[in-house]
This record gives C-alpha cells, structure tokens and sequence, in this order.
C-alpha cells in the first residue's frame, strides 16, 4: 500500500464549529489513480492537503509506505509525496526562469548541477515541454504549458504519490484530455499513485481506476473500473 488515510477528522473555525472531514478511510495501492469525487465545498481540498502533509488531521493519521506522515517533517517526505494544484501559477516563483523553477527542489537536495540539468531535460521531455520554454518565466506560457510544468516540477523529485487537485478545471476540453493522457502515462511508466480530486464525473471516469465519493465528511462510496467491462 502506498498511502493509507486512517480515520481522519478535520474541523475549522471558533471553536472547531465546522466539521469538514468526520471519518475518512483511504487507501491508494501502487500505480493506481484514485479519483476523489465531490460537490464544491465538501471537504476533497482539505483532504488532499492532509494527505501531502500540509495540513494537519484533528485525529486519525496519515502512512507512506508504512511511515506515517507528519507536518513538522513533511519537507523529509518531498521525495515522497507532492500536489499539484487548479492555478499552476501558484507554483512558481515569477522571478524565476522555469528551468530555475525545476532545478530549486533538486538544489535542497544536493543533486548535482550536471544531474540537475539531465534530470531536468528529462522530465521537461516527459511532460510534452519543448527545451526552449526552459529558459521562459511563468507569466511568458499558457495555461496548459503552465500546468505541464507544475507537473514536472511536482515529479522532479520522484514522489511515489501525487495529489492532483482540479488540475485540468481552468482548462479548456483539448488541454484536458492532453494532460489526463500524460498524467497516465507518468503513471505507467514511472509507477505512481495518484488522489485526483475532481467535481467532474466524466474526468474522474477517463482517468482513475477508482471512484471515491466523498460526502457528509466521510467517503461514502467507492466504485472501481472493471478491466473490459467498464465502470460498476
Ligand atoms: P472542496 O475542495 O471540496 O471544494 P475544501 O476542502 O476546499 O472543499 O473546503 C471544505 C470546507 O472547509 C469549506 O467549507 C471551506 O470553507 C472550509 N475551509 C477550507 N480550508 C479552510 C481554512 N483554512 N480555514 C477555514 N475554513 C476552511
Ligand atoms: P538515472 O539513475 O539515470 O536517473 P532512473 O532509472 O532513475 O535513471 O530514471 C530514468 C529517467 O526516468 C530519469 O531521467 C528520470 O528523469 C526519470 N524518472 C525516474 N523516476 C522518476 C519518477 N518517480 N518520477 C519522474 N521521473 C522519474
């Protein structure tokens, strides 16, 4: 198992008056894309956020490959887990270049210059980026090219798991389905886990093995694709 939520609560607000996430249970197995399903408001954001660390439960925990997650040390775990979020804008620095964008998290790490501009010819190539945009800042690419380098720049550091939450909403349908295409793709090929919190049905469908519906704070359903029988 990649990541298990167990029994996660969430509460916001004076006196903890809102009760976003009441009891959730949640597992996610290796090179297997959970897509969390739920209206505007219900608590998926906050719930990925738990997950990556960056956000801490009122009660239940967290586990990464069996270790659990903390948000004091959840910067130990960023070759572990990562997010990517709607705006990719939010992702970047607009100083920066964003091949300096790419090469920050490898720098923290120590990585070498010379496996620092290989990792990063790699994984530019990986998510669809011409070399020339490279050298570009945030504000000089649209949104798709945006949003392809926050992915990059998620995967950089070669997480298992990724949060993707509502990566392709601000998108138009052609860019969409160009970057659910690629985030498969990464998938197979690196084997990755995914949480990919969406409100679109159709989305979650295209791209998930699995359906969780969250409701009321908890997740109340779960539906899997069946191999050549579609969705039960
Ligand atoms: P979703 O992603 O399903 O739209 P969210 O997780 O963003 O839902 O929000 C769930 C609820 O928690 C909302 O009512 C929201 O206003 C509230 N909420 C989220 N983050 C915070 C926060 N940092 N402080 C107070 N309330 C919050
Ligand atoms: P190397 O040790 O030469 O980097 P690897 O087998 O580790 O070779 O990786 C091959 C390529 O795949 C690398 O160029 C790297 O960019 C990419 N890669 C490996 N693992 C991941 C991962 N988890 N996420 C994204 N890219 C990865």
């Amino acid at each position: 198992m990649v990541v298990e939520v167990k029994k996660v609560a969430k509460r916001y607000g004076k006196k903890n008056a809102t009760q976003v996430l009441r009891d959730v249970s949640l597992q996610i197995e290796q090179e297997t894309c959970v897509a969390l399903l739920g209206a505007s408001g219900v608590g998926k954001s906050t719930l990925g956020r738990i997950m990556v660390g960056l956000e801490r439960p009122d009660e239940g925990a967290i586990f990464v490959q069996g270790e659990r997650l903390l948000v004091a040390k959840h910067k130990r775990f960023r070759n572990k887990v990562q997010m990517v979020f709607q705006d990719p804008q939010s992702a970047f620095n607009p100083r920066l270049t964003l091949a300096e964008s790419l090469a920050e998290p490898l720098w923290v790490e120590r990585v070498s210059k010379r496996e620092c501009d290989k990792r990063i010819g790699a994984m530019s190539e990986d998510v669809q980026l011409d070399q020339e945009f490279l050298d570009r800042y945030p504000e000089q690419l649209s949104g798709g090219q945006l949003q392809r380098a926050a992915i990059a720049r998620a995967l950089i550091c070669r997480p298992s798991f990724v949060v993707l939450d509502e990566v392709v909403s601000s998108l138009d349908v052609i860019h969409q389905h160009h970057i659910l295409d690629l985030l498969h793709g990464l998938k197979e090929r690196y084997g990755l886990s995914y949480l990919f919190i969406t409100h679109d049905f159709q989305a979650a469908k295209y791209i998930a093995e699995r359906i969780a519906v969250l409701y009321g704070g908890k997740v109340v359903d779960q539906i899997k694709k069946k191999e050549n029988e579609g969705w039960q």
